[in-house]
């Protein structure tokens, strides 16, 4: 039994919570908790951990010396890039993914979606060693694994029955890429994919960058597709920017029928693309992730492992302004992620795994604005952060 004593749950009344086994027992008012082992929380604001919903910790140099960009800009270029440097640099390996893991707490992210590479070179390997990174750190953060084939799969022969054995040996998801662009036979991709989610009982989360027609094309196909397997709310499309380019009632019909089949969206706010219809998303409640993807890897130098600098970057990118829509920005960072993470409750609240974040902030709005140090955090009921430091 631990109290987290005085702290203010998304800027509210401050409050004790009561950790018991890992969970939330119960919230009461400040000062009103049983006597015993006790964490000041000195009036600071309070979030559930954060989700990063759209990750690739299995990729990172995170921890090793700094590797310059190389290779082409294209999604292809970067594909082919990493297939060829990728051994040079121990990638995947369990050092660096538990360094990115412990970014991540460290930024007060508890739970993530992750994507691991499985390909013809590393076959499933990937997500052993993702297992062992997130077994070394005692379940601290909660990682679920997409079987992801980067390097495409129709084009790849063999890399579906890879998949298949990811799905048979726990992956939760898996994962597609540019159906039409990387395999350039989005049929045979996606039939492949549903296939074996209808038949192994696991969600699709497909990576989808082409743009326009082409992307809302493919967006078509998954709709039907999800429809005739009953796979509803058990899909989601990762970046997807051409929801954001087609128009009026060609993206409000597509909004319709995501809505109508619980496919969620996972994006990383990127510079340079078009933002998401986010009004019609919300107003539809059509499930919306944040993620950092990958972060300092062979696709690019960038990314700090804070979602909820990502949650910035969303609101930023979509104009957001008010404090409704900021508090909602950082809502889509934690509680409204849940799905995306197979949890029927993630908040501030008895029953929740106890995942909890303290920064010192006015307000949410404040928090997510200037994205400050995560003084304390709380993970599955242990103590991982203390004074804005790794403890773990
Ligand atoms: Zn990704």
């Amino acid at each position: 039994m631990l109290t987290l004593t005085n702290v203010r749950p998304w800027g509210g009344d401050p409050v004790d919570v009561v950790i018991s086994d890992g969970l939330i027992a119960e919230v009461v008012p400040a000062g009103s908790a049983a006597p015993g082992e006790r964490v000041d929380g000195r009036g600071l604001l309070a979030l559930p951990g954060l989700i990063n919903a759209h990750a690739h910790v299995d990729k990172s140099w995170w921890g090793q010396p700094w590797v310059s960009a190389g290779g082409e800009g294209t999604t292809q270029g970067r594909i082919a890039h990493e297939r060829a440097e990728r051994d040079k640099y121990g990638i995947p390996n369990v050092d660096s993914t538990v360094a990115v893991l412990r970014e991540f707490l460290r930024h007060g992210t508890t739970a993530t979606r992750t994507h691991v590479d499985v390909d013809l070179g590393v076959g499933l390997r990937g997500i052993e060693t993702v297992r062992a990174a997130a077994a070394a750190l005692g379940g601290a953060v909660d990682v679920e694994i997409v079987a992801f084939p980067q390097d495409g799969v129709v084009r790849r022969p063999g890399v579906l029955k890879l998949l298949d054995d990811a799905a048979a040996a726990g992956a939760t998801h898996v994962g597609g890429i540019d159906p039409a662009s990387i395999d350039r036979d989005p049929v045979a991709q996606l039939d492949g994919l549903f296939e074996i989610a209808e038949r192994r009982g696991v969600g699709l989360d497909i990576h989808l960058h082409d743009g326009g027609e082409l992307g809302a094309f493919q967006y078509e196909l998954i709709i039907d597709r999800t429809r005739r397997t009953g796979l509803h709310g058990k899909v989601t499309i990762s970046h997807g920017f051409a929801l954001g380019e087609v128009t009026g009632s060609r993206q409000a019909d597509l909004l319709d029928q995501l809505r109508e089949l619980g496919i969620t969206w996972a994006t990383v706010a990127p510079v340079r693309y078009a933002p998401l219809p986010w009004r019609g998303m919300r107003e539809r409640g059509i499930g919306i992730g944040l993620g950092t993807d990958g972060i300092r890897d062979l696709w690019s130098p960038y990314g700090d492992g804070d979602v909820l600098r990502i949650a910035l970057g969303f609101a930023r990118l979509h104009g957001l302004r008010d404090d409704e829509d900021l508090t909602w920005a950082v809502e889509l960072a934690t509680t409204s992620a849940a799905g995306f993470v197979h949890r029927d409750t993630h908040g501030i609240v008895a029953g929740a795994r106890a995942d909890i974040v303290l920064v010192d902030a006015e307000n949410v709005p404040d928090a997510l604005v200037r994205a400050p140090r995560r003084l304390l955090v709380v993970a599955g009921g242990r103590v991982v952060v203390r004074d804005g430091e790794l403890v773990v």
